[in-house]
């Protein structure tokens, strides 16, 4: 860790009045690129993904990193090179491992929506399994794979009906999600999985929530995971790999979950214990694997002094950075160059028309237009839900590797987002 990092963000530190992700002065880059600009520390994701590969040294284990989390092609390779397996969720998310050099061997599809097309693409490039979400797409996935010869690898992602305790947009294992099968009907779905001739059981996935910053609902699910797994071998039905989701909070506002790898410690502790310690695991992490290592810049356009509120406007948008207007997250927001001054109280929004677009409330500032920031823990579900919403083109991104900073990603020209469009 670098002195002067920022609480949460080992590579994110002041050097003297600059901020900088490893050793990139962000001043700098903000004027080369232009802002909006998105910021990631390669070194940052590779100590989060350490933090797992220690946590499961000496085990059968698999990391699909949860690619929706932040889906451009440079942290896929950075991940792939590592060599992290993917969870995909789409056909597109496939298309784009495929484009960053990622091994189709090491994919996992999850979702509760694949189309044939989808179905077809996956079974072609060879994917080690689809995570199953209902006993339709079960029937489907078998009839796919039947047309195309081949028996589809399957696990069923099961609903344990734990509370993650997390935002309710974001946890998935409770009774009344859309995901995975109903915990009490998961031996029959083995059951119908087992006996349809386009499949082949694999194994069996679970994937709780969000943000999760505690270790007891992990070790709840993996409890009733267990369960079910001496329920469906019991019947006859091996379960080759457990698959135990992604889901691990980052520190966005002094949140502290466990780290990866004391988390696993305890969960590979009950695994011994029931003896299941020797099976293949995987896993899915997301967020924690890129939350942290981004930030996105932003310029001060306009200070706006109000009766109720004080607005600092800046050109950064919920376009950009939509987390805050989805689920009333929280981002630090700091600055690039600390000014002198009385801080004053100030709602940080963006330029887009909605009251929604916000990026912080009352912060605490001492800025000026033309003045830059840093919002922090930027690097996960920013850049992969941006939109093009106003017009705005989505902002460039910058890979920083020590004191290399490769551009990873040119701005979106208004003239891009409009390019499939036709006049009648
Ligand atoms: C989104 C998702 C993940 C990753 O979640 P994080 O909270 O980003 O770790 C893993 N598995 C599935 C099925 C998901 O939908």
């Amino acid at each position: 860790m670098t002195p002067n990092a920022l609480p949460g963000q080992p590579h994110v530190a002041y050097r003297g009045d600059q901020l900088f992700v490893e050793d990139c002065c962000l001043s700098e880059l903000a004027e080369r690129h232009g802002t909006p600009l998105f910021v990631y520390s390669k070194a940052a994701m590779l100590a989060a993904l350490a933090a797992y590969q220690r946590g499961f040294a000496g085990r059968k284990a698999q990391i699909c990193y949860a690619m929706k989390a932040n889906s451009s092609l440079a942290v896929l390779q950075v991940f792939a090179q590592a060599g992290c397996g993917f969870d995909i969720v789409s056909g597109g998310e496939l298309q784009r491992v495929l484009a960053a050099g990622g091994d189709p061997a090491k994919v996992i599809f999850s979702g509760v929506g694949k189309t044939r097309a989808e179905m077809r693409e996956a079974l072609a490039a060879g994917i080690a399994c689809f995570n199953v979400e209902s006993e339709a797409e079960l029937e489907v996935l078998s009839e796919v794979a039947q047309a195309a010869g081949q028996k589809a690898p399957v696990s069923i992602r099961v609903n344990p009906n734990v509370d993650p305790k997390t935002h309710p947009y974001i946890s998935t294992g409770l009774k009344g999600n859309k995901f995975g099968v109903a915990h009490e009907r998961t031996l029959e779905t083995y059951r119908r999985a087992a006996a349809l001739p386009g499949l082949r059981v694999v194994g069996i996935d679970c994937h709780i929530g969000s943000q999760i910053t505690e270790t007891t609902p992990y070790l709840d699910a993996m409890d009733r995971v267990l369960d079910l797994v001496e329920a469906i071998e019991a019947d006859g039905i091996p379960i080759h790999h457990i698959d135990f989701g992604g889901g691990l909070g980052i520190a966005y506002n002094g949140d502290q979950p466990p780290a990866a790898d004391a988390l696993w410690a305890q969960l590979l502790a009950r695994l011994d214990a029931r003896g299941f310690g020797d099976r293949q695991l995987m896993i899915e992490p997301g967020r924690s694997l890129v939350g942290n290592a981004g930030v996105c810049l932003t310029e001060v356009l306009y200070l706006k002094p109000g009766e109720q509120k004080n607005f600092c406007i800046v050109d950064a948008a919920m376009n950009d950075l939509p987390r805050p207007a989805m689920y009333e997250a929280f981002h630090q927001i700091v600055p690039l160059a600390p000014q002198a001054g009385t801080p004053t109280t100030y709602d940080v929004v963006g330029p887009i028309c909605e009251s929604g677009d916000w990026i912080g409330r009352e912060r605490a500032l001492s800025v000026a237009p033309g003045q830059r920031l840093a919002v922090l823990s930027a690097g996960a579900y920013c850049m992969s839900m941006a939109s093009n919403y106003n017009t705005r083109g989505r902002a460039a991104e910058v890979l920083v590797d020590g004191s290399q900073a490769h551009l990873i990603r040119s701005r979106e020209s208004a003239a891009d987002t409009f390019r499939h469009e036709h006049l009648i």
